[in-house]
C-alpha cells in the first residue's frame, strides 16, 4: 500500500463518519519576492489553496508587498501575511537548540519589538495580515505567549499537535503538522511516504481521540530551501488534497477563526461535551 492509498484509507474513515476533514497550509521565512516565492504563489493559484505566508518582519523588503498584492488579485485563494517572530535570530546559548524567542532578553524588549514587528507588517500588508505570530524554530517561553495578547495577537502557530485551542486567553493556537523538509543530517525532501504518513498520523489522531479533532491538519513548507523533489510533491499534493470530498482546504483567517471556534464549543456544550 503506498502513503497515497493509506491517506485515502484515513479519509474514507472520516467520509464515513461524515466528518470533514479540515486542513490548511504554512510556508516560513518570505522576506522578499524572490523566483521561489513566485513557484510557491503560482501553486496556490493553480490549485486555489490559501496560503499563510510567515513573513519575517524586521528583515522583510517592501518590495514584499507589491508582490503580494499583485498575488492577491490573481488567486481567488487567500494569501495571508502572518508574523515570523522578530528577526529570525538565534538567542539559545550555544549547544542549545535553536530560538529567537526566549528567555535571553529581558520580556518587556521582546515584546516592544514584537510590537514594533506587528505594525510593519501590518501596514506593509494591511488586510492581507493576520495577528498570528510563528515562532521561529517553532519555539517560545510560556512566558512570552502569556503577554502576546496584550501585544495584539489573537493566534500562534507552531509545530505538532496542540495542546489545548487556546494558548492564552484570546490566542487561538493552530499548528503545523507535516514538515515536507528534512533538516539533518543535509536539508531535502523528506519523502513522499513519510510526508503522507506526517498527514494521515494527525487526521488518524484526530479521528480517534488522541489530538483535539477541532485543530486543522497544517502543511509546512519552506519555499527558498525547496529542491526539486519538494516542489513536485506539494504540487502534487496540493491537487490531490483538493479533489478528496472529505477535505476541506481552510484559508487562513479560516483555521485562526475565533467565531468557528466559539460556535464549534456551543454546539460541544449543548451536546453535553466540555471542550478539548
Ligand atoms: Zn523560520
Amino acid at each position: 500500500m503506498t502513503g497515497w492509498d493509506s491517506l485515502a484509507r484515513e479519509l474514507a474513515c472520516w467520509h464515513d463518519a461524515g466528518k470533514v476533514a479540515t486542513v490548511w497550509w504554512r510556508d516560513d521565512d518570505a522576506v522578499a519576492p524572490t523566483d521561489a516565492l513566485e513557484r510557491l504563489l503560482t501553486l496556490s493559484r493553480k490549485h486555489t489553496a490559501g496560503l499563510g505566508l510567515a513573513v519575517i518582519p524586521e528583515r522583510c523588503e517592501t518590495a514584499l508587498a507589491g508582490t503580494l498584492s499583485a498575488a492577491v488579485r490573481q488567486n481567488q485563494a487567500e494569501i495571508a501575511v502572518l508574523q515570523h517572530g522578530i528577526a529570525h535570530e538565534n538567542t539559545a546559548p550555544a549547544g542549545e537548540k535553536k530560538t529567537e524567542l526566549s528567555r535571553a532578553a529581558p520580556l518587556n524588549d521582546t515584546m516592544e519589538r514584537l510590537k514594533s514587528g506587528q505594525s510593519r507588517l501590518a501596514g506593509l500588508f494591511g488586510q492581507g495580515f493576520l495577528p498570528v505570530l510563528v515562532p521561529p524554530w517553532n519555539r517560545i517561553t510560556p512566558e512570552i505567549i502569556a503577554e502576546l495578547p496584550a501585544c495584539g495577537l489573537t493566534g500562534l502557530s507552531t509545530y505538532k499537535a496542540r495542546e489545548q485551542p487556546m494558548a492564552a486567553p484570546g490566542l487561538l493556537q493552530v499548528n503545523t503538522h507535516a514538515d515536507l523538509l528534512r533538516w539533518k543530517p543535509e536539508r531535502g525532501f523528506l519523502g513522499e511516504t513519510e510526508a503522507l504518513g506526517l498527514l494521515q498520523t494527525h487526521l488518524q489522531d484526530r479521528r480517534e481521540g488522541r489530538a483535539d479533532a477541532d485543530e486543522p491538519t497544517g502543511i509546512l513548507t519552506h519555499h527558498l530551501v525547496h529542491d526539486e523533489a519538494t516542489w513536485t510533491f506539494l504540487d502534487r499534493l496540493l491537487g490531490w488534497l483538493k479533489r478528496q470530498p472529505a477535505i476541506k482546504f481552510l484559508a487562513p483567517s479560516e483555521a485562526f477563526s475565533h467565531s468557528a471556534l466559539t460556535n464549534q464549543n456551543e454546539k460541544q456544550s449543548a451536546a453535553g461535551k466540555g471542550p478539548m
